[in-house]
């Protein structure tokens, strides 16, 4: 004879069967009904979102980071609804694996931004789902507010020291220069840009003091020659970090200009996948990783990388350029990364941009003098305005075609 607590027991515990029914309605309804994208202009860019939808209605929101070639990520996101409507929208790494691995010819940043924005509403849909925001999903968070840094944008010396004691003034305590010289008309003059950025950063660096960290973002348009003769026009102390002053298909580059300067470099902002990352970590060619969440293959690429950049003693500083969805997700990942410096804002009152038009995303994170404050809502935290947005008819977007004095082709 059982005795009382045991009949208790058994009578409030649902039986078997139910909770079988329970999973199998759960599974269901978080299955993909449809995936969809929208490129909208949004300020001086179009932005690619990527919408996810489940069975009982529930949507996601990514955004992809390969700016200017949004037409080609939204067809390969295409490609992959084919495959994924009718899947578990819970099994993000697991849909990421079969999004990388199902294709003789992996890989590559278009196939990896569309992946990373398919992840990343893939993690906002989870969130709602659970009703967390999303850095719980990601192990929780490690910092009560995210640090950034913010950019100058000034054509002209005295306008890069208006720039900085604006943003000094302000709170920040980093500071990235985009060298004034940079957005000049089409021509560009690898060689004569050295000197007038070289004086800049001294002259921020001599009114400053050390007070501010201090770095400049060579956008990889120079050679490796030109670079460390660059680094040896910098007063010892002038310059806390170099960011990617070529660019990163040959890894022995960045290695042989490892070796021509001491000053820390901050590279992968063009990295599409931890292998990639690997190299440069592995050789100790970055100081800073640089990834970006909209291109890298999401939350789930951009957490491994994180990790292994721990390994490393190397901090995360992320790259993010774009609108409100890229900017939710990095807070996110910024919340749950260990070794992490500050996060890229493209919103200070320095630059006036407009990727984060409060009347097409209602909701987004907040900032905070320098910081973005944490969000309590579920998933990424971001409202968007689809019908507001499907109205901002994309306009076609090139970058700068740069050209040097001699009409040689040059890197934007
Ligand atoms: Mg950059």
């Amino acid at each position: 004879m059982p005795d009382q607590t045991q009949i208790a027991t058994q009578q409030s515990a649902p039986p078997v069967a139910a909770m079988k029914m329970r999973k199998a309605d759960a599974a269901t309804q978080a299955r993909i009904a449809e995936v969809s994208t929208l490129i909208a202009r949004v300020g001086r860019r179009n932005q690619l979102l990527v919408k996810v939808t489940t069975e009982d209605g529930l949507v996601g929101w990514g955004e992809s980071g390969l700016s200017g070639r949004e037409k080609s990520v939204a067809a390969t996101v295409d490609h992959y609804a084919g495959f994924l409507v009718g899947q578990d929208s819970r099994n993000i790494s697991r849909i990421w694996q079969e999004s990388y691995r199902s294709q003789y010819f992996e890989g590559g940043r278009v196939l990896t931004a569309a992946i990373s924005a398919i992840d990343i509403a893939l993690y906002d849909l989870l969130g709602k789902r659970l009703e967390v925001p999303v850095y719980q999903l990601l192990g929780g968070k490690q910092r009560d507010v995210i640090p950034t840094f913010g950019t100058t944008m000034g054509n002209t010396k005295e306008q890069q020291l208006k720039d900085v004691a604006l943003l000094v003034e302000q709170g920040w305590t980093c500071i990235r220069t985009y060298p004034g010289s940079f957005d000049d008309g089409d021509v560009f003059d690898p060689r004569a840009t050295l000197s007038q950025t070289a004086e800049e950063l001294m002259a921020i660096r001599a009114e400053f003091g050390n007070r501010i960290c201090l770095g400049v973002d060579m956008h990889h348009r120079y050679t490796v020659a030109e670079t460390a003769d660059f680094c040896a026009m910098m007063p010892k102390g002038t310059l806390n970090f170099i960011e990617e002053p070529i660019r990163s298909e040959t890894p022995e580059a960045y290695a042989a200009l490892r070796k021509m300067t001491d000053i820390p470099f901050a590279v992968g902002e063009e990295f599409a996948s931890k292998w990639e990352a690997a190299r440069f970590l592995d050789a100790g060619m970055t100081q800073y990783m640089r990834l970006d969440v909209s291109n890298i293959g999401g939350f789930t690429e951009a957490m491994k990388v994180a990790a292994m950049s721990e390994r490393h003693y190397v901090d995360v500083m992320p790259h993010n350029p774009l609108g409100p969805v890229c900017t939710a997700a990095s807070v996110h990942m910024s919340a749950a990364v260990p070794n992490f410096s500050w996060l890229e804002t493209r919103q200070t009152a320095v630059e006036k941009l407009g990727y984060h038009d409060a009347s097409l995303f209602p909701k987004q994170i907040e900032m905070k003098g320098p910081v973005y404050l944490l969000p309590e809502a579920p998933g990424l935290g971001v409202e968007v305005n689809e019908d507001a947005l499907r109205k901002q008819k994309p306009e076609h977007v090139e970058g700068p075609h740069l050209k040097r004095p001699d009409g040689s082709v040059t890197n934007w």
